[in-house]
């Protein structure tokens, strides 16, 4: 069911090239998807449409969902999930209302300062997928740092669903509504990132789109980077496990499978210096997936050569290859959870101990669920705040702190061949405004 990579013994030198990793061929997708921008870019509207049609199997007259259709569908949202919503959009809030930076102004030289503000981006696009699974729980980890940073303009879009009219899920909608946002669209894929990205006569153009997406999302925010900002690219799910022989086999087989649940290509990888508890693990994921609903993906995504169980000789090595692995999710089940927590460098995010499971992450800790995949947690962080927000120097110089600076400007200058740089501090002093 699940592949075994032993490293006991020693470590190899280049360690990603030994680790599970899924084929995810981005690369491959560009030139799929760049016809499709290419047509939302010159005919708008009508192109968002007809490759709705092409790969979501619906016609509808506008991607523009009524406002009306988004409030009636909290209406009759189960309270249940509203109840849950509402308490992982609290917990959200608070956790990424705690990450706003206040401006920062320093004191150079006397008479001038650096002051670093922190603006937000004036309109950002939300992709929330919703292919195989539907996602209201991306909805609030979307919105919720857009709104926390100050974000004026905020658009979802989601796929469409055929069975449902060719709307986007209701809970998708219901989420929407509970979050005050009412510009939502039924779209998907490689179109719904042109369509943010080039506007259309329905959609404005977005300054930066953002959310999880499958290969062909993953694949349309990179070609059209630059036209449009976009956050780190979020693909099929990862989670790794480092575990040694205290963990729960029965806990450690739950949390691979319940993020085996998300996609067919999704990774599900345990480092562990107990082989112990490697079988132990084998024996609760059969026993565990043939119980549980979605059986067929779930053993696609374990039999396939993105998940696996490593072995390591310890804990030690565990990091070395947890780090090299850098996943989206990392969760800890060892002695002293915290402190071998403490000395990871790179995921997406990290659940210590047992009672912090990524299912936990996936809706109510209050933690962001958009987080980088495919091994881009050693570069990139998930979403937060700060994704919404641009930094600006804003420089103030007196005459006096500008006089002091100008010979050294000058000689720097004269150094690029670039004198004229140098020219415009000393035009300054040899025309002064008239008193
Ligand atoms: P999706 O919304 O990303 O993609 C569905 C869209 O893909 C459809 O609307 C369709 O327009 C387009 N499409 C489908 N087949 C196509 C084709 N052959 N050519 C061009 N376009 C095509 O939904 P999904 O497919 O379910 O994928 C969601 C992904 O997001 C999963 O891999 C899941 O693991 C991931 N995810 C990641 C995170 C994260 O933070 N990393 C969070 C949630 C979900």
């Amino acid at each position: 069911m699940i592949s075994r990579i032993d490293l006991r013994g020693s470590l190899p030198g280049d360690l990603r090239s030994v680790l599970p990793r899924a084929e995810l061929d981005v690369e491959a997708a560009l030139d799929k998807v760049r016809p499709i921008c290419d047509g939302v870019r010159h005919r708008g509207s009508a192109a968002v449409r007809e490759y709705t049609k092409a790969f979501d199997g619906v016609e509808p007259e506008s991607a523009r969902v009524p406002v009306e259709t988004v409030h009636r569908a909290l209406a009759e949202l189960d309270p249940a999930v509203r109840d849950a919503l509402e308490e992982s959009i609290r917990r959200a809030r608070i956790v990424h209302r705690d990450q706003r930076r206040a401006d920062v102004t320093t004191q150079v030289v006397p008479g001038g300062t650096v002051t670093e503000r922190w603006i937000p981006v004036g309109r950002v696009g939300l992709y929330v997928p919703g292919g195989r699974a539907v996602y209201p729980s991306s909805v609030v980890m979307n919105v919720v740092p857009a709104q926390e940073a100050g974000v004026g303009s905020l658009a979802v879009t989601s796929p469409p669903q055929r069975e449902l009219g060719g709307l986007p899920h209701p809970a998708i909608l219901a989420a929407c509504a509970l979050l005050g946002v009412d510009e939502v669209y039924a779209a998907g894929g490689a179109q719904a990132i042109a369509m943010f990205a080039y506007g259309t006569e329905e959609c404005p153009c977005a300054d930066l789109v953002t959310g999880p997406g499958n290969v062909y999302v993953a694949a349309a925010k990179r070609l059209l980077k630059g036209v449009i900002g976009i956050d780190a690219e979020a693909g099929p799910t990862e989670i790794a496990i480092l575990a040694d022989a205290t963990a729960s086999p029965v806990d450690v087989a739950a949390d691979l499978i319940s993020q085996a649940e998300h996609d067919t290509l999704a990774a599900a990888v345990l480092v562990t210096d107990s082989g112990r508890l490697a079988d132990e693990v084998e024996t609760e994921l059969k026993a565990q997936v043939a119980r549980t609903r979605h059986t067929e993906r779930i053993t696609e995504a374990l039999a396939g050569r993105q998940s696996g169980i490593v072995l390591v000789d310890d804990v030690e090595d565990g990091l070395k290859v947890v780090d090299a692995y850098a996943a989206e999710h990392l969760e800890i089940h060892t002695a002293g959870a915290p402190a071998v927590a403490a000395r990871v460098r790179n995921a997406g995010a990290i659940f210590v101990g047992r009672h912090a499971p990524v299912s936990l992450g996936d809706y109510l800790a209050g933690s962001n669920h958009v987080l980088p995949t495919g091994g881009c947690a050693c570069h990139s962080s998930g979403l937060s705040v700060q994704s919404f927000l641009r930094g600006v120097h804003v420089v103030e110089y007196d005459r006096d702190a500008l006089a002091e600076a100008t010979g050294r400007v000058v000689a720097l200058a004269e150094a690029e061949d670039l004198p004229a740089h140098g020219a415009a501090l000393k035009a300054r002093f040899d025309w002064e405004v008239p008193s």
